[in-house]
């Protein structure tokens, strides 16, 4: 390490990782090509040895990873395995900043902030948007949530794993923003793959398939930003989009679905939630009414 190199590794703020599952490792890649010095444990301690041949320190236990510096990122399968890690050494915790970015339910994100605080610890919460491989982009995002004054200290550190998205003061919010997004995520990609289960039972392949597919998906943007003021005016007047056409629509697909041979499940699903719309008299209105569904439960 040249004396520069050494220099630049004193100036920036050392770091503590906590977990080196595939998001781990990338992380603490990240920092270490950044200049940064940083402590690593792992509870299968061999997945540290290729870090530790890149200039990583590694702590023998969790109290000393803890001891060794005031930011601690965790990236662990679920808040359950930071209990796990960081249950037996609560008196280690005094003083750090856990920056958790393991995911988890909001809920879960609060309990871990308030259980951080009854041991002197800072906790903010993480939601990476991001595959280990969009690790170290500054194009890349990560969701933040918790104390401003924490999140400010750190932001230029944390900006090295991804871009920052600071989204408020409740833990909850990022976990929240995270899992709103997976929701989509989910759903449109089940949708996709149900797509592409009827398209191949007529011999159509996924990629013949794609650029339709894409153009269908393309389209979804301009649909949000039509409704979207709509939806925040809690405004449903049904004009081309009746939920009572769409009701027609998806027992289509319904029907196309089981013609093909194909488990119609998850169409039938739509189906159903369509329906208790219509039985909720919203035939007339347009299908965002769905959302007065969801939210009623009814
Ligand atoms: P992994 O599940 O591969 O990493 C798990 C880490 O948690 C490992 O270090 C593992 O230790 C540790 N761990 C799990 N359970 C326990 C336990 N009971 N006690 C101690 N340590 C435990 O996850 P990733 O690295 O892929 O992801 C980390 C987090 O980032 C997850 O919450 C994930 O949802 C989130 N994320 C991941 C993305 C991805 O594409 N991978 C994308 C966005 C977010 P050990 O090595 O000993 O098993």
């Amino acid at each position: 390490m040249s004396s520069q190199q050494k220099q630049q590794k004193q100036q920036k703020q050392s770091v503590t990782v906590i977990g080196l599952g595939p998001m781990g490792t990338a992380m603490t890649e990240a920092f270490l090509a950044a200049g940064h010095r940083v402590t690593v444990w792992n509870r299968t301690a061999a997945k540290a040895d290729g870090l530790v041949a890149k200039g990583a320190e590694r702590a023998a236990t969790v109290e000393e990873a803890l001891a060794a510096n005031e930011l601690v990122v965790l990236s662990l399968t679920d808040y359950d395995a930071m209990y796990a890690i960081l249950g037996p050494a609560v008196t280690a915790l005094r003083g750090r900043v856990l920056v958790n970015l393991s995911s988890d339910t909001p809920e879960r994100a609060r309990e871990a902030a308030a259980w951080a605080a009854r041991h002197g610890a800072e906790h903010l919460t993480g939601g990476v948007q991001v595959p280990p491989s969009g690790i170290g982009q500054p194009e890349s995002s990560t969701f933040y949530s918790g104390p401003r004054e924490v999140f400010e200290a750190h932001k230029e550190t944390l900006g090295v794993i991804t871009g920052a998205d600071y989204r408020g003061t409740d833990p909850g919010l990022a976990a929240l923003y995270y899992q709103i997004m997976m929701d989509i995520f989910w759903t449109a990609m089940t949708g996709y793959l149900h797509a592409v289960a009827v398209a191949e039972a007529h011999g159509i392949t996924a990629e013949e398939f794609l650029p339709y597919a894409s153009s269908t998906a393309a389209s979804l943007p301009n649909f949000m930003a039509f409704y979207t003021p709509r939806l925040d005016a809690g405004q449903h007047d049904g004009d081309v989009d009746k939920l009572a056409m769409g009701t027609a629509s998806v027992d289509h697909i319904v029907h196309t679905t089981r013609d093909a041979g194909v488990d119609a499940a998850l169409p039938e699903a739509v189906l159903s939630l369509f329906k208790r719309g219509l039985d909720r008299g919203f035939g007339a209105d347009s299908f965002t009414s769905l959302t007065r569904v969801f939210k009623n439960g009814g």
